[in-house]
């Protein structure tokens, strides 16, 4: 009889994970109160993933029919390569990124994972697929251990520690008292804008995903901590395939492609050697943050 019930109990388990990582998403993209359109197609496949190569081909999209957001967006990000999108406020960066979890249907063109498109897979194929690393980490009032592991429900203590080591966060979490068992949240333990930050990246270090959507914070770290946060991401971030809304210089000095997004169009793209000889947007864009970088640095 037990054996009767172990499928069921995986089966559980695996619906839970991948409906607790749906729910990490919609939290990040401030989505929690948007109904779900989107459908799967009638006997759609799981995704496929071989290098998680990415592609956009003139992808359009608004959330409304009569404004229109994206005007055509080309992008091509080769399996392991990091594509970083800079723009103002409001240019559609974040859009781009709700995109690629389906969480709306494009008006025009199409985006593939390894030549198929995401809107002929499933969802959950598709969200299994995609780690993020938000900007604002939702903690559960709950164990240090427990909001780890809420990567992945099931997670042994040795993998936990693992990814916790990865995203460089154990030493912290071995120096309190009750080590793993630390209850953080309002009426525990407040852990820092970085802290939180590592939290989220070693739950993204045990989902294991092909892809990697970070969002950068633009604030709220000193430099200090933001310096070994990206040394952090860029270990996670090697042989995955990255798309990251960065607004931090190494991250755009790093990456293997940039684009400059304004209002919803791409108007410049190239590495940051190639950007900053063309004097146009990104170039303006980099000296004055590296001005404004200067002048924090000397604060601190
Ligand atoms: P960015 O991340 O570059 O700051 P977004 O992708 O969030 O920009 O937004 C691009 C545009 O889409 C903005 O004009 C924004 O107001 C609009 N927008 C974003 N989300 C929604 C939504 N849920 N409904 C309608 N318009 C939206
Ligand atoms: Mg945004």
């Amino acid at each position: 009889l037990a054996q009767l019930f172990r499928p069921l109990d995986l089966l559980g388990m695996v619906y839970r994970t991948l409906r607790q990582g749906a729910i990490d998403m919609r939290a990040m993209f401030d989505l929690i109160d948007t109904p779900s359109e989107v459908v799967d197609a009638p006997d759609a496949p799981a995704l496929a993933v071989s290098g998680a190569a990415i592609r956009f081909d003139h992808v359009r999209f608004g959330y409304d029919d009569d404004r229109t957001i994206l005007h055509g967006i080309d992008l091509d990000v080769p399996a392991g390569h990091t594509l970083a999108v800079v723009g103002s406020s409001g240019a559609g960066k974040s859009t781009l990124a709700r995109l690629m979890f389906r969480f709306y249907d494009i008006t025009g063109g199409r985006i593939t994972i390894d030549g198929q498109d995401i809107a002929g897979v499933t969802q959950t194929s598709l969200h299994a697929a995609i780690g993020i690393v938000p900007q604002d980490t939702v903690l559960f009032n709950d164990t240090i251990g427990y909001n780890i592991a809420y990567g992945r429900e099931g997670a042994s203590q040795a993998e936990i520690e693992a990814a916790a080591r990865g995203a460089a966060i154990h030493d912290f979490i071995a120096s309190m008292p009750h080590g793993y068992e630390t209850k953080v949240g309002e009426r525990g333990l407040k852990l820092s804008g970085g802290e939180k930050q590592r939290v989220a990246i070693a739950r993204t270090l045990l989902k294991n995903p092909p892809v990697l959507i970070l969002d950068e914070a633009t604030s709220a770290l000193d430099s200090r901590t933001e310096a070994d946060i990206q040394e952090t991401l860029a270990r996670v971030s090697a042989r995955r395939t990255t798309i990251v809304i960065a607004h931090r210089l190494s991250t755009v000095v790093d990456a293997d492609q940039i684009v400059v997004l304004e209002a919803g169009r791409v108007v410049e793209r190239g590495t940051h050697t190639d950007l900053l000889r063309r004097e146009g947007a990104y170039a303006a864009m980099w000296s004055r943050q590296a001005n404004e970088q200067e002048e924090a640095v000397a604060a601190e």
